[in-house]
């Protein structure tokens, strides 16, 4: 056992069998004659034992252990009460029999910073909450200034209705008011901003988008897929202004116990010109430095040591601009690295609703959502970044757009086959046919789903879908039995992956009806898909994912073991400690 630590300590500086034996023996006697801390002129054999617990490594079997043993931040040895004695000099963290198992990796995540102007109704219980949040931002900011904030959500409120014009009025009738709702394709705006918007009841239906109405024709403040006829009137932030948004959303995260995020929507705007960047001259508008490649780099280069590991989609630029760009998934570090190019919504999403399906929406007659961009365009993306080396990661809500988006793939494979690309849809929200799954299955394109999406639109499902595809929302046992392979993330509907699990495993909604119980998946590959699958598909499978000696020690300590806790208790099962290579990282104040 002595042997075996001192193998990997001194192993490179051993250049002949002779020497090896030579340190291992001159080692030995020390540990023999100093087998108490203080040895420090040495590096200890492990920085860290966590002992006594329930340890669900991931691994191949899913096995179950009790300690796990922590050296520059990475695992050395899974293990028993024995890892006590083999690494006496380790600091010791008894885990008191709490669940330890590797952290989540949300596949699918957006960070939004908070502007000064912003309000936060993503954590608003009812909208006489959101109304008192918009009261008290107005009065902090004063007459005229625009208020906006990100992410209520109609399910989650008492009120169980969308918040309308004249309940933000009510608020704050002398401040414009935009706040867009979870998932971004809709807003609720207040009269002032409607004003200065110049959205009345004589405003024709947008392009692209709809003006909900009332009496008269009147507006009710909500505008579906077209809220920049209002947003582009907000003053933008500056880099300034956001930045500690951004990190305490990150440094939040920690508390969910995602350990690793893959950020879905970074800009290389930012970038030289030349390089990929946006020629601001011919674009007009300020730098946005939001969402981007560089602020993160910069963020990161600072005190990423502190924060989740992030992997950045890049938002398609366009064929020019990718071209110019002179890095490619992967490029970056264990830290911060490039991701897909993903994301970049083919067709729209059932908070809108505009997902692109194959027949039409229930109670609505020659509606089948829409696409973005033509298939054409589809192709050149995914040509494109595929022939520049990139992994694609394209946004696929609808039955028909998944179809669509699969062909493509599967075209673009077979024109120019690849031996790993981990391709993938994002969302995979309805389930497509049997032939594309298969199809999927063959050419391995993933799906990166987003299973907590059925407890937080349950409701929007109900309204726009039926029968099968209804029940079959957001599917994950039968595309795994077909071979897809997939794994989750929350696309923040809503952040935390307790979220996840628990619907995966009930397929449960928010109001606790039971849709498609045949795409249920166990606890065991739930954990699974939100950890070991999804390391892999940031091309981490070697790094993380899993409780394996050599692996990052990115690992959760939760208060209830998600194994055998009820299934209903999932919910409000919480993150005591969160690890980030070996380093501590969150602790619950409780504690
Ligand atoms: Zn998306």
């Amino acid at each position: 056992m002595i042997f075996q630590y001192f193998n990997s300590d001194s192993g490179s500086r051993a250049k002949t069998m002779r020497d090896t034996f030579m340190y291992r023996t001159f080692y030995v006697a020390l540990a023999l004659a100093v087998a108490t801390p203080g040895a420090s002129a040495f590096a200890a054999p492990a920085d860290m034992v966590l002992f006594n617990g329930k340890v669900l490594t991931v691994d191949k079997a899913f096995s179950v252990r009790s300690a796990v043993a922590v050296k520059d931040g990475k695992i050395v040895a899974v293990g028993g009460p024995e890892l006590l004695k083999r690494f006496p000099e380790a600091k010791r963290i008894d885990l008191t029999g709490r669940t330890l198992m590797p952290g989540f990796i949300d596949t699918h995540l957006h960070l939004f910073g908070l502007a000064h102007r912003a309000i936060e109704p993503d954590k608003a219980k009812s909208i006489v909450e959101i109304q008192q949040m918009v009261a008290a931002k107005a009065k902090a900011l004063g007459p005229g200034e625009w208020i906006n904030g990100y992410g209520w959500d109609e399910a989650l409120l008492a009120e169980k209705r969308v918040p309308t014009r004249a309940d933000l009025d009510a608020a704050a009738p002398d401040n414009p008011v935009i706040l867009t709702r979870a998932g971004s394709h809709s807003s609720v705006s207040n009269s002032m901003a409607l004003k200065l918007a110049g959205i009345d009841a004589s405003t024709p239906e947008p392009d692209g988008g709809v003006i909900e109405r009332g009496p008269n024709n009147e507006p009710t403040g909500i505008i579906r897929e077209r809220s920049d006829l209002v947003a582009r009137l907000v003053p933008p932030d500056t880099k300034e202004q956001m930045r500690p948004s951004y990190v305490a959303r990150l440094k939040w995260l920690l508390s969910l116990g995602i350990t690793t995020l893959m950020e879905a929507f970074t800009s290389i705007d930012d970038e030289p010109i030349g390089k990929g960047g946006l020629d601001r001259s011919k674009q007009g508008g300020p730098a946005s430095g939001l969402h981007s490649w560089a602020e993160f780099r910069a963020i990161y280069s600072e005190m990423g040591a502190e924060l989740p590991r992030m992997i950045s989609y890049i938002a398609w630029p366009g064929v020019e601009r990718l071209k110019a760009f002179p890095y490619k998934t992967g490029y970056g570090d264990d830290r911060l690295k490039l991701g897909p190019i993903g994301e970049s919504p083919y067709d729209g999403g059932f908070t809108g609703p505009t997902a692109y399906t194959k027949e039409d929406y229930k109670g609505m007659p020659g509606f089948r959502g829409k696409t973005f961009y033509s298939q054409d365009t589809a192709r050149e993306i995914v040509t494109t970044a595929g022939a520049l080396g990139w992994q694609v990661g394209i946004h696929a809500i609808g039955d028909q757009a998944i179809e669509d988006m699969a062909k493509v793939y599967d075209d673009a494979l077979k024109a120019h086959p690849k031996k790993d690309h981990r391709w993938f849809l994002s969302h995979f929200t309805m389930i497509p046919s049997v032939a594309t799954m298969k199809m999927m299955a063959a050419n391995g394109t993933w799906a990166a789903a987003q299973p907590n999406f059925l407890y937080n639109l349950e409701g929007r499902y109900e309204q726009t879908l039926d029968g099968y595809r209804l029940q079959h929302n957001n599917p994950v046992a039968l595309p795994l039995r077909y071979g897809v392979k997939m794994a989750f993330g929350s696309d923040n509907l809503p952040i935390g992956p307790m979220v996840g699990l628990y619907t995966a495993i009930t397929r449960k909604g928010a109001d606790g009806k039971v849709f498609g119980a045949d795409e249920a998946v166990s606890r065991q590959e739930a954990i699974r898909l939100y950890t070991e699958k999804a390391a892999y598909l940031g091309w981490d499978e070697k790094k993380k994912g899993t409780l394996e000696v050599g692996k990052f020690a990115d690992m959760i300590v939760l208060d209830k073991d998600p194994m055998t806790v009820p299934v209903q208790d999932l919910l409000t099962t919480n993150v005591d400690m969160t690890i980030v290579g070996g380093r501590v990282v969150y602790q619950r104040a409780a504690l």
